[in-house]
């Protein structure tokens, strides 16, 4: 048997030895006392000399980030590796107090800040180190309006602890609590939730489907706690929107599309758009079925990889092939991508290894201090991970890019979070796809591409749907569990017809999205996300030589500008007009007809 194919280990040294580095310590003890400084500084805020005070407070701010973020960056990576690591554990700890202590002394700042007048912000804002952040400062005020008085907020803040936040904890709770009873071979299993919904990505249907009605038998059961927990998370919100409202009305969606930072006249025009690509999506749905032999897709099967063909599935690919890979998918954009991928290898800055003790799932992280970044990541040979790979080193890109600007110009919406990964998962996807050998790979490829764009296009706009009418009927009542059954699956039916053979009229409960407590609309951020990107990778072959450049200077400006200014000035388009997003579909609809062509081609 051949040896197990694996990744490199990061390394961290150049950051901190081990947690027991002096330099841990020397940070922790740096951040203490400019927070002490912070704290005397805030004393001046309300006083004659307050403009200045908040500059200094301001400035501190940055220093304060950058050390509490350094550390807290170290210990994470160190648990990711191995959950149980003693002195990390204790690391992270121990922060949890020094991250409260900095939540609670710059919280004047951002009232002072709120409640400035135009006068005073201009004023604070001529410092030239306190200048680069005029973005967020303004973008923040623009909710200003929905201010309630200091004492008010202050009294709101403190009960959310156990009013709105305590439904949230309490649904995370009964879903790590919960357990089902799954039949798996032949025999009754009873696991966790979590471990039940490992098994939707089974490649056998009955497994999935078991996975899948056990789940529901067990968030049956709870069907009232869950609708409680929703409806006052939502009367909770809908009462804040109407206590806000003294100046002017204040929406629902006020809050998400601006922390998004996009416009409702844009979230508007992407699910229209989404709308009329509903018959494209439902064939890409209904073709995925047929390459199970089915008629329809089923609620389960969701997550279901690519059937298997039996034609071999291709041999495994090693590590440093993975890299030659990306860094050759990247450098058709330009010479300088591919160098930059050679540069995370030679620095040691990716962490593929396999191991028990290590956490799932891939991330890219970045030290605040030194502005390096890391990939986290399992690497195992398969073709998934190394779209996996080049979706974490388009994060990474994306934060190597902006290295050297203030970093109050360095952190995006979630809108624009993913912009980078996704075009780098694009281009090694096209890569993979022309270098398959076999009809497995090809189908691996495109059948990946189609649960993408399902799952952006469909089952997103099903929650956004569901959670819309969701809210507006909250406003008059709570709702009951079977309201909100009928409600979900009138949702799934209006967006998969019938290219699904049955709703998910529970997924309100089963999903933890819409118990997220301090967000919500957690879904068209997904959808613009992704369409966003492939609407930038569909501008190549039109800027030509020009467009690395572009593409840079478009990322630079993901922390400093709303999404509309960010498209209009770098790519030339509307995006609260649909030919954007009409065009970048478009290009979706190319590979839905390969995936058709690939399954006439298997079947023949
Ligand atoms: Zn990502």
């Amino acid at each position: 048997m051949a040896e197990a194919i694996t990744g490199p280990a990061w390394d961290l040294s150049d950051e901190y030895d081990s947690v027991d580095d002096p330099r841990v310590q020397q940070d922790l003890a740096e951040l203490d006392d400019l927070l002490s400084r912070v704290e005397t500084l805030n004393e001046a805020l309300t006083g004659d000399d307050g403009l200045a005070a908040a500059q200094q407070i301001a400035k501190l701010g940055e220093q304060c980030g950058r050390l509490l973020a350094n550390v807290a960056t170290f210990a994470h990576c160190l648990l990711s590796v191995d959950a149980q690591h003693e002195g990390a554990q204790k690391l992270s700890g121990s922060l949890q107090a020094v991250r409260k202590r900095y939540g609670d002394l710059f919280e004047p700042l951002s009232q002072f800040v709120d409640d400035a007048d135009d006068e005073v912000i201009a004023a604070y804002l001529a410092d030239p180190e306190v200048a680069p952040s005029a973005f967020i400062v303004e973008h923040g005020r623009k909710r200003r309006h929905e201010n309630l008085s200091l004492s008010e907020e202050s009294l709101v803040n403190g009960l959310s602890q156990d009013g709105v936040h305590a439904w949230g904890t309490l649904y995370d709770q009964l879903a790590g609590s919960l357990e089902c009873q799954v039949t798996v071979g032949n025999e009754q299993s009873t696991m966790g939730i979590a471990e039940a919904s490992g098994l939707l990505g089974s490649d056998s249907d009955s497994q999935r489907q078991a996975a899948w009605s056990a789940i529901n038998t067990a968030w049956e059961g709870h069907e009232e706690s869950c609708a409680a927990a929703l409806n006052a998370i939502a009367g909770w919100r809908l009462e804040m929107c109407r206590q806000r409202s003294r100046e002017q009305n204040v929406h629902y969606l006020d809050a998400p599309v601006h922390m998004n930072r996009i416009s409702r006249r844009t979230l508007d025009t992407l699910l229209e758009v989404a709308g009329e690509t509903r018959p494209l999506a439902q064939r890409a749905a209904r073709l995925q079925g047929r390459a199970y032999g089915k008629a329809g897709f089923g609620p389960w099967d969701l997550r279901a990889p690519a059937p298997t063909l039996g034609d071999g599935d291709g041999s495994a690919i090693e590590f440093e092939e993975a890299v030659e890979i990306i860094a050759s998918a990247y450098g058709e954009v330009d010479p300088s991508m591919a160098e930059f991928v050679r540069m995370m290898v030679e620095k040691r800055w990716i962490e593929g290894t396999t191991g028990p003790r290590k956490a799932p799932g891939a991330y890219c992280t970045g030290f605040s201090k030194s502005r390096n970044p890391r990939v986290y990541m399992t690497y195992t040979g398969g073709q998934s991970d190394v779209i996996t790979l080049a979706h974490e080193l388009g994060h990474a890109l994306h934060s190597w890019v902006m290295r050297d600007l203030p970093d109050s110009q360095r952190s995006y919406g979630m809108s624009l979070a993913e912009t980078a990964s996704t075009f780098g998962e694009t281009l090694v996807r096209d890569a993979l796809l022309d270098r398959a050998t076999s009809r497995q790979q090809r189908l691996d490829i495109l059948w990946e591409e189609m649960s993408a764009f399902t799952a952006f296009l469909l089952n997103i706009p099903t929650r956004y749907e569901f959670e819309r009418k969701f809210y507006d009927a909250r406003v008059e009542r709570p709702l009951r569990p079977q309201e909100l059954k009928d409600m979900m699956s009138e949702a799934w039916t209006a967006w998969y017809g019938d290219a699904l053979s049955e709703p998910d009229p529970l997924f309100w409960a089963s999903k933890l999205h819409f118990y997220i407590s301090g967000l919500s609309f957690y879904n068209f951020p997904y959808l613009f996300g992704y369409l966003f990107s492939l609407g930038v990778y569909a501008h190549r072959e039109e800027f030509g030589n020009d467009f690395y450049q572009r593409y840079v200077a478009l990322l630079r400006d993901t922390g400093r500008m709303t999404a509309e200014d960010l498209a209009q000035g770098h790519l030339g388009v509307a995006l609260d007009e649909p030919v954007f997003w009409q065009n970048t579909i478009a290009s979706i609809g190319e590979r839905v007809d390969a995936f058709e062509a690939l399954l006439d081609e298997i079947e023949s």
